[in-house]
């Protein structure tokens, strides 16, 4: 995983957002709640941390960045900072007792995982400024979890912030959302991206384009495609199986084998940008695949789709994500046509959605392979 930027200039993308924060700093006027929303991958998590920086850092620049030199930005850097609480879900969901102590802790759960904010939220900082808490994905927060958090939004102590970071608005209970003062974060551009992965991380321009073109505007799965060989296979292998079902030539195989081979694909052992987003907490996780790798799975599908769509409409090729492939795409648009490809579109979008929330992964990529075939 590429070290998390501490400062708002290693960020590629989201200048109003980051406007926004520096202006906090500095002015020092800054929300007991913040809540970032963006699909995965966008950058929620690396802005937020660099946000967590600058809040807590001694004595911030005059544009808002972080210091680099003070007790709390030296904490930072050696990669843990005591007074930056990261909550993440636990099984999939954030619980009450994460949050408090005294709810029903499961037996297994670790000491450092229960009762983050109670422990620690009373006792003013000593590194830092401030004492932030980050909720990594706060659309698993459980209703009683929501609601015991109200009265604290509404109310921190003075040196205590809340980041919440969610895929969307509606992801998060209105009580909270009134609450928190909003941070959308939209796609970059595949130009910017392509340029940052060049320059920032060496990328080749060929290479840099493609994962830029692939990411759909997300620089943490345009990073983690450009700097494993084996996220692009899979994407190349995801190729075949978006070839095979949309052409018929998966043969007999039945739609649970399809499914099952999505699912190994989707098994492939690769960091991904959600990974980043939402560090999971250990928590009784079976064989299943990772959801990041699920996602990005979907998305490759979802690519190769949306081509076949744009070059039935007749659009160029120029435009398309999978360049090279254009006479299986074309096999599959005239195959196909453009109201089964929305069709195909709009199924993919879905359990995707539903992935992104807490969909069991089994059941969702066999609906899904089902209504593709469908
Ligand atoms: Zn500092």
């Amino acid at each position: 995983m590429a070290e998390v930027p501490h400062c708002f200039n290693d960020i590629v993308g989201h200048r109003g957002a980051i406007r926004l924060l520096r202006r906090a700093v500095v002015s020092g006027s800054v929300a007991h709640a913040y809540l970032f929303t963006g699909q995965a991958g966008v950058g929620k998590f690396t802005l937020a941390h660099a946000f967590a920086a600058a809040l807590t850092c001694l004595q911030p620049t005059p544009d808002g960045d972080p210091c680099g030199d003070c007790s709390s930005c030296r904490r930072f850097a050696q990669g843990a900072h005591p007074e930056v609480h990261l909550i993440a879900p636990y099984s999939e969901q954030t619980l009450i007792w994460q949050l408090w102590e005294g709810h029903n802790t499961p037996r297994e759960a670790k000491p450092h995982q229960v009762g983050v904010i109670g422990r620690t939220i009373n006792f003013a900082p000593t590194f830092g400024r401030r004492v932030v808490y980050i909720l990594t994905r706060a659309e698993t927060l459980t209703e009683p979890a929501a609601n015991s958090l109200l009265k604290t939004l509404e109310e921190p102590p003075p040196y205590a912030v809340f980041l919440l970071l969610a895929p969307m608005l509606e992801d998060v209970l209105e009580t909270i959302r009134s609450r928190c003062q909003w941070v959308p974060l939209q796609a970059v551009g595949v130009e910017e991206m392509a340029q940052w992965l060049e320059q920032r991380h060496g990328v080749s321009a060929d290479m840099a384009l493609r994962c830029a073109l692939i990411s759909q505007g997300c620089p943490g799965r345009a990073w983690s495609l450009a700097t494993q060989p084996q996220a692009l296979k899979l994407w190349d292998a995801l190729a075949d199986l978006a070839y095979q079902i949309a052409t018929g030539r998966h043969g007999q195989a039945p739609a649970l084998h399809l499914a099952e081979q999505l699912r190994t694909l989707a098994s492939t052992d690769i960091t991904t940008a959600e990974d980043a987003d939402a560090p999971a907490e250990a928590g009784g996780k079976g064989k299943t695949p990772k959801r990041g790798a699920l996602l990005l799975a979907m998305d490759a599908l979802g690519a190769w789709f949306r081509d076949a769509l744009w070059l039935s409409c007749g659009g160029g090729a120029q435009s398309i994500v999978y360049r090279g492939d254009e006479a299986r795409l074309q096999e599959a648009a005239s195959r196909l046509g453009t109201a089964r490809l929305m069709h195909a579109l709009n199924a993919i979008l879905e359990v995707r959605r539903a992935v992104e929330g807490n969909a069991n992964i089994p059941l969702a990529t066999e609906v899904l392979i089902l209504r593709l075939l469908g």
